[in-house]
């Protein structure tokens, strides 16, 4: 295989996501077009070789790690290949980084909704394998919603092309056979390669305002999230939540020790209804719901915005940075992805905090979209006894997550790391219709292998 690099220092550098796990992949394969993908995918079916595709590798379940055979490194392909205002779509190389593409839509007024957090390193492709989502996914919805086309590589070289279907009704068999291009988001490199999309733009919108607003705690916050959920005077495009140590860390890098109460919690919002904003409405809805100080920071326009972001962004990264000292002992950043509906947000949460305490193991850093049920709790694990205990706390968390109507992965996906869980979502048939799904797409089983279904 002329285009495969086989040196192991070469190799070690595409060991690691953010999972914390490593597998070392037994050849790396980095194609600049999709001739030379092609090329790569038929000399790995030639040789029976399993193939992983891996954009930036962000991942945090260990999805973009070659457990066997070739990484197939997508970052070379990184073109945003057309932009088309009128139609408002754009036509990206699956390598292009999500940032890019909004940068690039700047001049035209249109940006592509979905926000992962990881917006600026993480690549298009990716989010499609992922389905990746962000705060403002409350009022965008997933990366699903924004995909119309796909060009994808198969297994064995041959490329297709999946395009969304524009009837209104259809009635035709079961329903997750209409839309191939709802298999493919999603499927993590277990059934094909992304190597083109055609994405779905939305104008940008006039006006766009953060809000973070003190909380004394998670009770007062989440009637506050449920109230403006409900609300007709505000329209929030996303509801994020700092538990006490979150917004701490977030307090530190916004360099404004003035800014809430040791102990305090904090909910980030953000208003862009046309017009100007409506204050007033925000506050009032905040001193009804136990802000009453109105504690508040506002950032206002696109460049304000921005800080908010890297503040919000600051608290995964912090875990990672505390967790960097112990990758090499075996510890790792455990961190879940579970959603419930909103109904039952503060019940999982404190369901899960017992669980915690109950395994002599500290309260989780909580943080993310709460505004969907959807919080991120983060743990340190310093060795491999630590992570242990906590997976067995995440694994109670899941199964009362479920019993409350939700689901073991919101955003993140299954990766390896979470693939023992999909039975707990699953149930037996809905496995073996994923097993039909990729034996059709990948009848060797070559593609990804350890995700998803392990
Ligand atoms: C600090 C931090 C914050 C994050 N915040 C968020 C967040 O807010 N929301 C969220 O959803 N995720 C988040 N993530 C997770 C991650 O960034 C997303 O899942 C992202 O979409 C992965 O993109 P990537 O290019 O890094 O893909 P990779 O990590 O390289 O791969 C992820 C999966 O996609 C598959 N894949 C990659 N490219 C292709 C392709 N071209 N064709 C087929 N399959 C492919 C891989 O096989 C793998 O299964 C975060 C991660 C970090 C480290």
């Amino acid at each position: 295989m002329s285009r495969i690099v086989r040196d192991p220092a070469v190799l070690e550098g595409y060991a690691r996501d953010a999972s914390g796990l490593r597998h070392v992949p037994e050849g790396l394969a980095r194609p600049a077009s999709r001739a030379e993908l092609v090329e790569v995918l038929r000399e790995a079916a030639a040789a029976g070789a399993a193939v992983t595709p891996a954009g930036a590798q962000t991942s945090t379940t260990g999805a973009s790690l070659a457990a066997r055979g070739l990484l197939l490194s997508l970052r070379a392909m990184d073109r945003v290949l057309d932009v088309d205002p009128a139609r408002r779509l754009a036509r990206v190389e699956a390598g292009a980084l999500l940032g890019t593409l909004n940068h690039a839509l700047a001049g035209e007024a249109l940006f592509f909704a979905p926000d992962p957090t990881s917006d600026e390193t993480c690549t298009l492709g990716g989010a499609i394998a992922c389905n990746a989502s962000g705060p403002r996914t409350l009022l965008y919805g997933a990366t699903r919603a924004h995909v119309r086309a796909l060009t994808v590589a198969l297994a064995d070289g041959t490329v297709r092309e999946f395009r969304r279907p524009v009837v209104e009704k259809n009635t035709v068999g079961y329903q997750p056979t209409h839309d191939l291009v709802d298999w493919f988001v999603g499927s993590e490199g277990t059934l094909g390669v992304v190597v083109e999309a055609e994405l779905a733009l939305l104008p940008r919108p006039e006006r766009e305002t953060g809000i973070g607003i003190a909380f004394p705690g998670l009770v007062d916050a989440l009637a506050f999230v449920r109230a403006a959920r409900a609300s007709t005077a505000i329209r929030p495009r996303c509801l994020e939540y700092f538990d006490a140590e979150a917004f701490r860390i977030a307090r530190t890098h916004a360099d404004d020790p003035a800014w809430g109460a040791d102990g305090q919690v904090m909910i980030y919002a953000e208003d862009c209804a046309p017009g100007a904003l409506d204050i007033d409405a925000w506050l009032a809805l905040a001193e009804a719901h136990g802000a009453p100080d109105a504690d508040m920071r506002v950032f206002e326009g696109e460049a304000a915005i921005r800080t908010a972001r890297r503040l919000r962004h600051a608290v995964p990264a912090t875990m990672h940075e505390r967790t960097a000292p112990y990758l090499a002992t075996g510890g790792r950043r455990i961190s879940t992805d579970w959603a419930v509906p909103l109904a039952h947000a503060e019940e999982a949460l404190l369901l899960s905090d017992g669980f915690a305490i109950e395994a002599g193991l500290p309260p989780a850093v909580t943080y993310g979209h709460l505004g969907n049920g959807h919080p991120h709790q983060n743990w340190v694990a310093r060795d491999p006894d630590e992570v242990a205990r906590h997976e067995a706390v995440v694994e109670r968390t899941l199964r009362a997550v479920i019993q409350l109507g939700g689901t073991v992965a919101a955003e993140h996906g299954i990766g390896k790391l979470k693939a023992r869980w999909l039975g707990l979502q699953a149930n037996a048939s809905q496995v073996a219709l994923m097993r039909a799904a990729k034996r059709e797409f990948d009848p060797e089983g070559r593609m990804a292998p350890g995700n998803i279904l392990a």
